[in-house]
């Protein structure tokens, strides 16, 4: 779906589908540089994730598995329950690999914190983050982010692969929600 599409539910774009594309490439560049010579299992954290997982692993060099998981921590509204639940776990074993956690967006950073400990519990390499987005304003805990994509203020954004109550993931932009979609 395109930008044009939706109305006045969009209150602005803020990443085009070709900004986004263009800063993923950069991203993957830095990736396959780091990880030359070592195995990199990729992790998303459905469903956010989806889209930015598609993108990157198709811009890195070289043959790159992928694994899922998917939890809970927010309903159907915008803000974090801070309560985060596996509703779906890896099938893979990841001892002793080098595993990169794909993400969508660091809001409070409340469920990228959790999961990473999960995973470090479970005695991989190393654990490092990807994320398209992330809102230095919204930050709970702190998380250290190895490949941050873009950074944005502190308001709810949707499209690519990001929804708002199931909607809006197929939005080729990233742009902010009109507030009276939401309250
Ligand atoms: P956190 O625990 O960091 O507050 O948020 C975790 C998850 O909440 C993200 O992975 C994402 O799925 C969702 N989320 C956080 N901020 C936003 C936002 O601005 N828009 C949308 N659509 N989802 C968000
Ligand atoms: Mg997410
Ligand atoms: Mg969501």
């Amino acid at each position: 779906m395109d930008s044009s599409h939706m109305g006045n539910d969009l209150e602005n774009v803020l990443f085009t589908e070709e900004q986004i594309h263009q800063r993923l490439d950069e991203l993957a560049q830095d990736i396959g540089r780091d990880y030359e010579g070592k195995d990199v299992l990729l992790v998303g954290v459905l469903k956010g994730a989806i889209l930015v997982m598609a993108d990157l692993m198709r811009a890195l060099p070289g043959s790159v598995p992928m694994d899922w998981m998917a939890v809970s921590s927010y309903g159907s509204g915008t803000k974090s329950s801070g309560v985060v639940r596996i509703l779906k776990d890896l099938d893979t074993d990841i001892t002793n690999k080098h595993v990169l956690i794909v993400e969508d967006i660091i809001d409070s950073g409340l469920t990228l914190s959790w999961i990473r400990s999960n995973l470090e519990s479970r005695s991989p390499a190393s654990v490092e983050i990807c994320t398209l987005l992330r809102k230095p304003e919204a930050a709970k805990v702190e998380i250290d982010c190895k490949y941050v994509g873009f950074e944005i203020p502190n308001a709810f954004v949707v499209g690519y692969g990001l929804d708002f109550d199931e909607k809006y993931r197929n939005l080729r932009d990233i742009g902010t929600l009109a507030p009276h979609v939401y309250s």
